[in-house]
């Protein structure tokens, strides 16, 4: 048993700071208050005591090739089945693959991230392979897997109904690459056998302009259109909207990741997000292909605030971007799958306590804390 004292605490969904004391017994938080002081005391003076971050969309097997390709276009890096992602990935070994999902992973861990949904490639084979690297590692894998028998302009429904069935024995969840890569009979296959067993479905979306103009051309509707009316439980990117593709997901209940650095790198445009939030979407934050970026949500944090600055010659409200990093996912999560806790008494005891710098809390991880600045990580899996 032990007490966090003293630290500026930002409790439950909406990140309430709160000048208390944590006292955590066996992974639990069992009591929060002023006067609350059990075992061993960790006086952390007016330090920031953060829920731990999710990181809501990751490839971490291409943490095998980071930085190569560098400037080629979205779909010369990442299209399956040609792209320079894929042919690093079916020519790296399982060993060479697992040693390097391992220290992704403790970037993750050491930058205070305790979740991560991750779009695995490789089938139940790629889906297993990360289990088994992330066993020793105080880390929550979330694994969506995809199979090849998806894609292609005629492929075998009945081959790739039992590949769903056989992937969601092992994995949390379906996430092929892209509507360009699948038909629609693929695509509804994966939402209704995902939502059948209560696990989650996520397709990649208008990711760049010539996604929703392929598929404008092909299909007379955009991308968010048909990941929104085929039902898919997570949308990712939507960094290149049409006119009304924001409003038919703010009254969807399709959930939403963002990830503006990954845009940025791949050159694809910027991603919406105070629209997103004035329509009253509330976004997850990803750092996606570990390809492209690091797996660091410190990072992705400052340069979101300061991209969506420039965008909009306007501000992003720092608490609900740190939401999006980290208590968001609570919303979404009906079917219990990602298990993220919100600092509340009862809960698991998932946080970060950063340093601080400033008395504005969000801004003070957003805009001032670095990796360096984490003080202490508190996870069910480890402990002070
Ligand atoms: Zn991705």
């Amino acid at each position: 048993m032990f007490t966090i004292a003293n630290g500026i605490i930002l409790k439950g969904q909406d990140l309430v700071p709160s000048r208390e004391n944590i006292v955590v017994d066996e992974g639990k938080i069992i009591e929060i208050g002023k006067e609350s002081r059990e075992g061993k005391i960790i006086d952390v003076e007016g330090a920031v005591v953060c829920p731990s971050f999710v990181n809501g969309h990751v490839h971490i097997g291409d943490s095998i090739i980071k930085d190569e390709g560098y400037g080629l276009s979205l779909s010369e890096m990442v299209r399956p089945p040609n792209g320079v992602k894929h042919v690093a990935l079916a020519n790296a070994t399982d060993d060479e693959l697992t040693q390097v999902m391992k220290e992704s992973m403790w970037d993750m861990v050491n930058s205070g991230t305790t979740h991560f949904i991750d779009y695995r490639e490789g089938g139940i084979k790629g889906v297993k392979l990360l289990k088994e690297a992330s066993k020793d590692i105080p880390i929550k894998p979330i694994i969506l897997g995809r199979d090849d028998s998806f894609y292609g302009d005629d492929p075998n429904l009945g081959k790739v109904k039992v590949a769903i069935k056989k992937l969601l024995k092992v994995a949390d969840g379906i996430a092929p690459s892209g509507f360009g890569e699948i038909t629609e009979e693929v695509a509804e296959l994966i939402v209704s056998e995902c939502s059948k067993q209560g696990k989650i479905s996520s397709i990649h979306v208008a990711e760049s302009e010539s996604n929703q103009i392929e598929s404008l051309n092909e299909f007379g509707k955009t991308e968010i259109e048909k990941g929104v009316k085929n039902g898919f439980d997570q949308l990712v990117h939507l960094t290149n909207p049409k006119s009304n593709d924001l409003d038919l997901v703010s009254k969807s209940s399709s959930n939403v990741v963002v990830c503006p650095r990954a845009n940025a790198t791949l050159n694809v445009g910027v991603c919406r997000l105070n629209d997103m939030l004035d329509l009253g979407i509330r976004p997850l934050l990803g750092t996606d292909n570990v390809m492209l970026n690091s797996p660091n949500m410190i990072r992705e944090l400052e340069f979101t605030l300061k991209l969506m600055s420039v965008y909009y010659k306007s501000y992003i409200a720092p608490k609900q971007l740190l939401q999006m990093a980290t208590t968001n996912v609570c919303r979404f999560d009906v079917n219990n799958i990602i298990q993220k806790s919100l600092i509340n008494e009862g809960n698991f005891a998932e946080f970060v306590i950063f340093k601080s710098f400033s008395k504005n809390p969000y801004l003070n991880i957003c805009n001032r804390c670095e990796t360096k600045n984490i003080l202490y990580i508190i996870n069910k899996k480890c402990n002070v």
